[in-house]
């Protein structure tokens, strides 16, 4: 397909999830519009098998973010924001993939691109999955450090279900990853398709520890004192009171958390 028809095919088929998205109220405003950006980057300079690892990573993501809704909005307050993703959280998780998908039009027939991006879909996807099913985890979740047992969602705790909830994640982008490798013909890339899917598997599963650790030791964390809890959220708390910082690094947000978790994983796919 000519590059051009192609670009313009991605960003129709990128506006058209990303309407609809919106729609869903899977996305807010912002996200729509950051998902507009990173699907019309991924679908039209990567292509349709670029597309199915982020399709995976989208639907998977936002099925899970409402299934078990109410269960969840009563055990956790990072879940009664209704599951709406602004363009932060867009950016934080697909924007390390968009930008291999550009690399990959400098590089065409090279395989770090491909490896780059799906690692970091696979590690995103860990950490959602981990995220979103972690916090019904029967018992209290242990922090990732010290192995205290900690309130369910707080950031840097690991549970059973969470961990098993990555595994699950990233192992559905290496499989698909491992799949859609076969239709690429990219020259460099001589792994035996079961050593690619391992390779995927770790790096999402590394880059979704590494987020957990961060969690537990340099992320910004704040204080509610209306709520008197523990919080991600900074200006405001879901309750609307302003929250105060009470530990880590003011840069190091959630979003930026995140990110980090996708470059590392994109990383350990690259240097494997
Ligand atoms: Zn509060």
């Amino acid at each position: 397909m000519q590059p051009l028809l192609k670009l313009l095919l991605g960003i129709l088929f990128a506006a058209i999830i990303a309407f609809g998205a919106y729609r869903a109220k899977s996305l807010s405003r912002s996200g729509a519009i950051g998902a507009l950006i990173e699907g019309s980057l991924i679908f039209g300079l990567g292509g349709w098998q670029w597309a199915i690892l982020l399709m995976a990573f989208f639907i998977s993501s936002s099925l899970l973010t409402r299934l078990f809704g109410r269960k969840k909005a009563s055990l956790n307050e990072k879940f009664d924001k209704g599951g709406q993703r602004d363009i932060g959280q867009v950016m934080a998780n697909g924007g390390v993939a968009s930008v291999f998908a550009g690399l990959h039009v400098f590089f065409p027939t090279a395989a770090w691109p491909w490896v780059a991006f799906a690692a970091s879909l696979a590690a995103v996807n860990a950490d959602t999955w981990a995220t979103e099913l972690g916090v019904l985890n029967p018992t209290n979740p242990r922090l990732i450090t010290t192995w205290r047992p900690v309130e369910r969602g707080t950031s840097g705790a690991v549970s059973v279900y969470g961990t098993l909830a990555a595994a699950g994640g990233s192992a559905l982008i290496a499989s698909l990853a491992t799949i859609c490798t076969t239709s690429l013909h990219l020259g460099s890339l001589k792994y035996s398709p079961v050593f690619f899917f391992f390779l995927l598997l770790v790096s999402g599963l590394l880059g979704a520890i590494f987020d957990s650790l961060l969690g537990a030791t340099i992320q910004a964390i704040y204080h509610c004192p209306q709520c008197d809890k523990e919080t991600e959220k900074h200006p405001l708390h879901t309750c609307g009171a302003q929250t105060d910082q009470i530990r880590g690094l003011k840069w190091l947000n959630n979003d930026m958390v995140n990110l980090l978790c996708a470059t590392l994983g994109a990383l350990v796919g690259i240097l494997v």
